[in-house]
Formats: structure tokens, C-alpha cells, sequence
């Protein structure tokens, strides 16, 4: 039987073409031949999670009243947690059991949040390029998307006055993330309260994405959507603790912020899973309860990297702004190459993996995304390879 009388459901048909097909491809044909790729393709952090939180989870697999179902809505002490953090971090006062809720990694909760709120056909603003849940999230429920191409004149921000009011007043969400992947960019305190200004006027719900809480440099503070009025009002806002901890594979997040948001979330994902083994809930309250030292640890690994690689990059000519934030550098392509195409030969010509612009949306085009989730040894050997191809501006 070749059941070719079957095929997906309309909802993945709708999905935006998978840009890395091609790239996985050489990848795979690379690594047959044994070459020695330098993979800084994937947003995938590349250290050991804290020791006491692997501890913390030793000792929680241990204990039998960790071994069934957890409740649905997340334990009460991790909830508890998550809003204890929150106060810390930002000075906003949530309610554990109506306001806060874990997820099994924020794409999950990322994703759902579309299809708890998207009918068929009902507009959402993403902006372009965005992170791939984004826009995937509410393709996969049939969302109609109006994507905001990002301008690099205007550091990568949302230029609001790009959406026309006509656009605004059908839209039902819009999806942001500061600092962001993949560009890198943040958005000042004002871009935030605009953004409040803006989906009141417009009744529009605000998905942001704070994933990258953590991840910044120089004395930087990203903004939290909830600190601002009227925030909590009108949105939620997403974390995880794959990057700042390094357990992107305990598969761990929450989501925070307007109680009648996460309920419609809470009421789809009671259908969908049975929440986050109890173990791992310990564990990530073990991590957002660390002292700041680790915190620090991690931020200084990555604006070495970030460093050491704009340093290398701009001998070879190439001219990278420098993220306050983030794990990722995003780097212009030489003029009249494509980014698929500029990944594609960089790839080719140095082992070296890198990530076209435009697997995030149109208007990544023209870049390519390096994520600094290498040491700057293999950072070094990837700028040697760089120059020996002779790949530069
Ligand atoms: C990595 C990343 C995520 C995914 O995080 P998980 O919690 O591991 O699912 C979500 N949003 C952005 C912007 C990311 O870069």
C-alpha cells in the first residue's frame, strides 16, 4: 500500500515552505564524509545545565509522589515560583493560580496560544522576521498573517505606523519579541508603552516573547510587557528556561500575564497534554531561585563569544552591529546573493553552518543568523576558514 490516497490536513498545507531542507541536506552529506562541521546554525545553547538544578531533579526522580500525572495547571510551587521571580525581576504582582502557567517549552505554549484563539481566516500581525512559532503557530490555525517587515534603519524595531489602521482594525493578536531572535535587536521602554498605546486603540491581543530575558550584555535590562501599564490588560508574555539555564532539552517554560488569556490556553492544553513531570517543575524552580553568579556566568560566555566573533568578522570586512542581547550575531550577506544561497556557499566552501534570514520570514532576506553556541576556539577556526575561502564583504 502506498496510501498516496492520503495527505495532510489543509492546516499543514498552509505552512510556509521549510527553507532548511536543502541545508540539512549538505549537512548530512558533509558529516558522511566526515567533515568537521561547525554547526552555528541552531538556537540550541551548548553548556551543562547548573549543577544544583540537576540535582534538584536527581532527587525529585527519586521521590515516588513525583512519579504520577502532574496536575494540569503546573504544581502550585512552581507557580508559586514564577510569580515570586517575577516580583523580583520586574516588580509585578501576578497571581499564582490565575495568572501564571508552565508549559512544556515556550513553543508549545507559543503555538497553542494560536490555535486556543485563531478561527480560520481571522488576521494576526507577526512581525518579518520573527521567530518560526510566530507565524507557524497561527498558519497552522488558519490564520491569516500581515507580516511587518522589520527595517534595519530602524534597528530592527516594529515601526507601527507600518500597519495601516485598516490592517489594525481587523487584526485579533500580534505576536512580538525584544531582544529578539533572530536579530538580535531590543526595543526601548517607549517602543513598549507605543505598543500597549496601539492594541488598546485597536483591541489586539500582545503575544511577547521574552525568551531572552536573561541573555543580555553591557548592563542592558530587557523590558518586561507587564511592567508597563496596562500591559497585563491586554497581553501575555512568554519565557523559558532552555537558554538563559542551558535546559533547552528538559523541555520547560511558562507563560505569565491577562488571566483570560491563559484560561483559553489552560482549557485547550487540559485536551492536549497532562502537563510537565513533577521532577522537571522542581528543577526549573531550582533555576530561577539560582544566585545571580550563574546568571552572570552565562551572560559573560556569551558577550565573549559576541566579542570575539565581531572582533574576527571585521577583519575579514564585515561590518556587525553589536546585540545587547541574545545568543545570535546578524550578518548582512555580501550584495547580490541571496541569504539561501550565501548560507549555501559558506556552508560548502568552510564546513562552517549558518542560518539563512530567510527562514525567518521575507524579511530576513539578505542576512544570515550566527548563533555564538561554539567556544571561541571553534569560533576562531571557523573565522580562519572564513578567510582562507576568502568569504568577505
Ligand atoms: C528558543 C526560543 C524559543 C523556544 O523556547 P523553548 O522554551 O525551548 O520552546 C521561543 N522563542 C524564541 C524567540 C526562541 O528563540
Amino acid at each position: 500500500m502506498t496510501l498516496d490516497w492520503i495527505s495532510p490536513a489543509d492546516r499543514l498545507q498552509a505552512l510556509p515552505p521549510y527553507v532548511f531542507a536543502r541545508l540539512d541536506e549538505l549537512k548530512a552529506r558533509a558529516r558522511e564524509q566526515g567533515l568537521d562541521l561547525i554547526d552555528l546554525g541552531m538556537g540550541n545553547p551548548d553548556g551543562a545545565t547548573p549543577q544544583p538544578v540537576v540535582e534538584a531533579a536527581i532527587a525529585a526522580v527519586q521521590n515516588s509522589a513525583n512519579h504520577g500525572y502532574p496536575p494540569f495547571e503546573g504544581t502550585a510551587s512552581f507557580r508559586k515560583t514564577i510569580t515570586n521571580w517575577y516580583r523580583r525581576r520586574y516588580n509585578v504582582e501576578l497571581d499564582p493560580n490565575s495568572e501564571a502557567l508552565p508549559l512544556l517549552g515556550s513553543k508549545e505554549g507559543l503555538t497553542h496560544l494560536a490555535i486556543a484563539y485563531i478561527n480560520p481566516g481571522d488576521l494576526v500581525l507577526v512581525p518579518s522576521p520573527a521567530y518560526p512559532a510566530h507565524f507557524r503557530g497561527p498558519a497552522i490555525a488558519g490564520g491569516k498573517i500581515h507580516s511587518i517587515i522589520l527595517k534595519p534603519e530602524n534597528d530592527w524595531v516594529i515601526d507601527l505606523a507600518d500597519i495601516p489602521d485598516a490592517v489594525a482594525e481587523q487584526a485579533k493578536i500580534l505576536y512580538f519579541n525584544y531582544p529578539s531572535n533572530p536579530t538580535g535587536a531590543t526595543a526601548p521602554r517607549e517602543f513598549f508603552k507605543d505598543i500597549v498605546a496601539f492594541a488598546r486603540k485597536f483591541q489586539i491581543l500582545l503575544v511577547h516573547d521574552l525568551c531572552y530575558a536573561e541573555l543580555a550584555f553591557d548592563g542592558y535590562e530587557p523590558t518586561s510587557l507587564l511592567e508597563i501599564p496596562g500591559g497585563k490588560e491586554i497581553g501575555v508574555e512568554f519565557h523559558t528556561l532552555s537558554k538563559t539555564y542551558n535546559m533547552a532539552g528538559w523541555r520547560v517554560g511558562f507563560v505569565v500575564g491577562n488571566s483570560r488569556i491563559i484560561q483559553g490556553l489552560r482549557t485547550l492544553k487540559t485536551n492536549l497534554d497532562y502537563g510537565i513531570f513533577a521532577a522537571i517543575q522542581t528543577a526549573a524552580e531550582t533555576a530561577l531561585q539560582l544566585p545571580d553568579r550563574y546568571l552572570t556566568e552565562v551572560q559573560e560566555r556569551y558577550r565573549t563569544r559576541r566579542d570575539f566573533l565581531i572582533n574576527g568578522l571585521a577583519e575579514l570586512g564585515w561590518n556587525v552591529p553589536k546585540p545587547l542581547a541574545t545568543m545570535y550575531l546578524w550578518v548582512p550577506c555580501p550584495p547580490g546573493i541571496g541569504s539561501t544561497d550565501f548560507a549555501l556557499n559558506v556552508l560548502q566552501q568552510t564546513g562552517v553552518v549558518v542560518t539563512p534570514g530567510n527562514a525567518f520570514g521575507i524579511g530576513g532576506e539578505g542576512y544570515v543568523r550566527v548563533s555564538l553556541i561554539a567556544d571561541c576556539d571553534r569560533l576562531g577556526e571557523a573565522l580562519r576558514r572564513l578567510k582562507q575561502a576568502n568569504i568577505h564583504f
